[in-house]
């Protein structure tokens, strides 16, 4: 039997209804840009395993790194106990994110950083006397699937049969460079009804909404209204960060630092998985007490694990060097270039890039999505490249090491499918 027949007897996978798409294809190899199957055909990771593996799978620096300290120290309780690897991490990382970023706070994935921050934001007014019970959020924002990040995510029709135990959250547009005003309308609207506690957004790239792009100076807007009412900012980067947007992190572009950070995806570079909430001196401040019950009571059974915090030091040092950032520079060219070109094709209704993440809107009559993303992702495979449609979005978030050939493959598979539309 194949991997392939196997899997249907006893695995469930995530975000997929079995019945639609009973198939999965079983992959027994990846190598820095190539994803191989069980029958031997090779894919360009083009969109890094979910923006992941951005140094390209199973990178030598990252695994040797890793090895070594499994030899070392692989596990152990971070309640009352620390390593080395956690506070090398910790001190690599205050140095590259924004300034006012000084603690940080381990998980193990993206959607429990978000959920950290939320309670952080919450608890801080809390412990500082104040119930402030409500969230405000971007409307069509993706946080995660726990509670609280689906709470503060976009309605979508998979959160239906949760949506009456959500949190409180309101939720305003996103900028467009038109509709600030609108939003800050909308935003003294809120707090004159509501206490609220935290902003939760993803600066600059919302992932889930079909990489959707915004206004760096009208959300530095909105953030500074929150700080003026001690609304805590909570800036999910678990996309963006580790130089996707051209900077080490989204925040970086915007002059107002968020209280609270949530990281994950890239951190790792794809090896473990691992998460980290990182707050301002602020934040920690309101949970310093003599009061035991001001603590941050929230742990998981495998925070900071050596290994995990291994592979992201690793990556750092990748991020940080002359190669990778040199790549990033010459991959923001080749986007430029590609859409300049692409977007006068007639099946294209636009284009759009921050940093390395490129994304296209198709020209297609909403009648005709039915399954177009099947038919999109499966014409790519077809052709060797590993590329996701978002309704009628084709993005691009290729490893930083991918080649200019393979790059140059990826464009062409994209025009190519506009001629089967
Ligand atoms: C992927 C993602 C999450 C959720 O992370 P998981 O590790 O899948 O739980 C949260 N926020 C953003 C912006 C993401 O892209």
């Amino acid at each position: 039997m194949t991997l392939k027949e196997r899997d249907k007897k006893h695995l469930w996978h995530p975000l997929t209804q079995h019945k639609l798409h009973p198939d999965a294809i079983a992959i027994t190899k990846a190598k820095d840009c190539i994803l191989t199957d069980e029958n031997g055909n090779e894919y360009i990771d083009a969109i890094a395993s979910w923006y992941t593996c951005m140094y390209g799978h199973c990178n030598d620096y990252i695994t040797s790194r890793v090895s070594n300290q499994m030899q070392q120290l692989d596990q152990v309780v971070f309640s009352g106990f620390t390593h080395e690897p956690a506070i090398k991490l910790s001190e690599a990382l205050i140095e590259i994110l924004p300034e006012n970023q000084n603690k940080l706070f381990f998980s193990d994935n993206g959607s429990s950083s978000v959920e950290i921050g939320i309670k952080m934001a919450l608890q801080y007014h809390f412990n500082r006397g104040e119930k402030r019970n409500t969230l405000i959020a971007f409307e069509d924002g993706f946080h995660g699937d726990t509670f609280g990040a689906m709470s503060v995510s976009g309605l979508s029709v998979y959160n239906g049969p949760f949506a009456d135990f959500f949190l409180n959250v309101k939720r305003i547009p996103t900028p467009n460079g038109k509709n600030l005003q609108t939003i800050i309308t909308s935003l003294e609207n809120i707090i004159g009804h509501n206490k609220v506690a935290g902003f939760v957004y993803e600066p600059l790239v919302q992932g889930a909404a079909a990489m959707s792009m915004h206004c760096a100076a009208d959300l530095d807007e909105i953030l500074k209204f929150c700080k003026k009412h001690s609304i805590i900012t909570v800036a999910d980067e678990v996309m963006t960060g580790f130089g996707k947007t051209g900077k080490y992190f989204a925040s970086l572009h915007l002059e107002s630092k968020p209280d609270v950070m949530c990281l994950s995806k890239a951190l790792t570079g794809g090896l473990l998985p691992m998460a980290l909430t990182t707050c301002s001196q602020d934040i920690y401040d309101a949970f310093y007490s003599d009061d035991l019950s001001k603590g941050l009571f929230h742990g998981h059974t495998y925070s900071a694990n050596p290994l995990a915090c291994t592979a992201a030091l690793a990556s750092i040092d990748l991020l940080k060097s002359e190669t990778i950032q040199a790549n990033i520079k010459t991959i923001i060219k080749s986007h430029e270039a590609f859409g300049q070109k692409i977007a006068q094709h007639h099946k294209v209704k636009s284009i759009r890039q921050t940093g390395i993440i490129f994304a296209l809107d198709l020209d297609i009559k909403m009648e005709r999505y039915g399954n177009l993303r099947d038919k999109l992702f499966n014409f790519f495979m077809n052709k060797g490249v590993f590329l996701r449609p978002l309704g009628n979005t084709i993005y691009i978030q290729a490893p930083y090491t991918i080649a200019e050939k393979q790059l140059n493959k990826v464009y062409e598979v994209i025009e190519d499918a506009l001629e089967i539309l």
